[in-house]
């Protein structure tokens, strides 16, 4: 890789060559994989790239640790699209906000960013078996992308995980062990089986080349409002695995001079299990949390990729805001109704936590926002209908289409 210089542990220190199946430093810290940038500007151009016809997340290879010769998996995932969200801005008193809405990726959610990158890895290190422990959308982004690509997939989810995604990964013929426990639980169990049976390491915790892929979504973010930098991109967060690679790709154009200043981030969480803003909030090391959220993907308790997301979240000047099972139903519904988009619990987490800053009034009114849907609603229809409630249902008469109606004022 002409564009990579080699990997560093962001904890220790210790820089190791970028082989494909890197795993964690020693010290127990994770790697962060260093470019050549002065390659990287010699090679890539916004003329050269805004000519490109790739309308993927392998738009922008020359930012990304793959070979050249290697064959990418075959799903089409990323270049989702920004909607600017005016009608939403107003209601929340913002100048300008634009949703990204990565819900339409192929297996639905942001996951498949980092997914289709460890089967491009798992690939050059020859693997034929990919593992995963996951709340549910690594998982089933995971075994979808593997599917494609002819790989066999091993999946470790909570028992907890909504069915659409349990039902995503049987479609794509995963061997799927639903662990009666915590995400934590499932995660050590997860962590014994790859080790005995060696397979394809895809956990977030292990494998630095997931925030290398979740970066494309900022890569694309800038490309698509033509390199004009928002004043906050919001992300909502669990291992912290995404906010890290949102930074990541961030910094990625601020070292080419494709943008000329860096967002802050705004890291939202779930009020019942925060324990990344809870550390940022009190200025300390980050404890265990409690699971308790309806936002299944980001009920992380023991976060695994927090020195990444702190840093990420320090170092640009982040905003930190928790937000309550009630207030992401609600965001839910407010994003539907004004954007038509549909968002899973966790992936409205962001605009619930845009709308709670905004109304406490620690956005400035003038400040323009991204704020990024991770995953989309139809994998948790259950807690979808208890936010937006039910239809009006009646036998099939107009006469009580008329009472019924009438009984809710509704006046066509
Ligand atoms: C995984 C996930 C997140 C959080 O990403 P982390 O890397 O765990 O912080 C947010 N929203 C959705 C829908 C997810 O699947
Ligand atoms: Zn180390």
């Amino acid at each position: 890789m002409k564009n990579v210089k080699h990997a560093q542990c962001t904890r220790c220190g210790r820089t190791v060559p970028a082989v494909p199946d890197l795993t964690a430093c020693p010290c127990g810290g994770i790697f962060d994989i260093i470019y050549d940038y002065a390659y990287i500007k010699t090679a890539l151009t916004k003329d050269v790239l805004a000519r490109r016809q790739e309308r993927s997340m392998w738009r922008c290879r020359e930012f990304l640790p793959v070979e050249e010769d290697t064959v990418l998996p075959p799903l089409r995932v990323g270049w989702s699209p920004l909607y600017e969200a005016g009608e939403l801005a107003k209601e929340l008193g913002l100048r300008q906000l634009w949703v990204k809405d990565d819900g339409l990726n192929p297996t639905a959610s942001l996951k498949d960013r980092a997914s289709a990158m460890a089967v491009a890895k798992a690939r050059e290190a020859g693997a034929r078996v990919i593992a995963c422990s996951s709340t549910g959308n690594a998982a089933s982004s995971l075994a979808g992308n593997a599917a494609a690509a002819g790989l066999e997939t091993y999946i470790f989810v909570p028992s907890r995980a909504p069915k659409g995604k349990v039902a995503q990964l049987m479609t794509f013929g995963a061997t799927v062990v639903s662990v009666q426990g915590s995400y934590e639980d499932t995660f050590a169990l997860s962590r014994a089986a790859i080790s005995r049976w060696g397979w394809y390491n895809r956990n977030a915790a292990i494998n630095p080349y997931l925030s290398e892929g979740k970066k494309t979504v900022s890569l694309e973010i800038m490309e698509q409002l033509g390199w004009v930098v928002p004043d906050y991109i919001a992300v909502s967060v669990g291992d912290g695995c995404t906010i890290a690679g949102v930074w990541k790709g961030l910094k990625d154009l601020y070292a080419v001079g494709f943008i000329s200043r860096l967002p802050r981030l705004i890291s939202a969480q779930a009020e019942g299990c925060c324990p990344l803003n809870r550390a940022v909030e009190a200025g300390e090391p980050w404890r265990p949390m409690e699971e308790n959220t309806l936002a299944d993907s980001i009920a992380v308790g023991v976060p695994r990729n927090a020195d990444k997301a702190l840093s990420a979240i320090r170092e640009s000047g982040g905003l930190t805001v928790n937000v309550s099972d009630a207030e992401i139903m609600a965001a839910q519904k407010l994003l539907g109704r004004t954007c038509g988009v549909f968002g899973e619990p966790a992936g409205v987490a962001a605009t619930a936590g845009v709308k709670k800053l905004a109304e406490q009034g620690k956005l400035p009114h003038d400040a323009s926002v991204v704020s990024i849907v991770t995953g989309n609603g139809l994998k948790d229809v259950a807690n979808a209908i208890a936010a937006c409630g039910e239809p009006i249902t009646i036998p099939g008469s107009m006469d009580r289409l008329l009472d019924a109606f009438a009984a809710r004022g509704i006046a066509p």
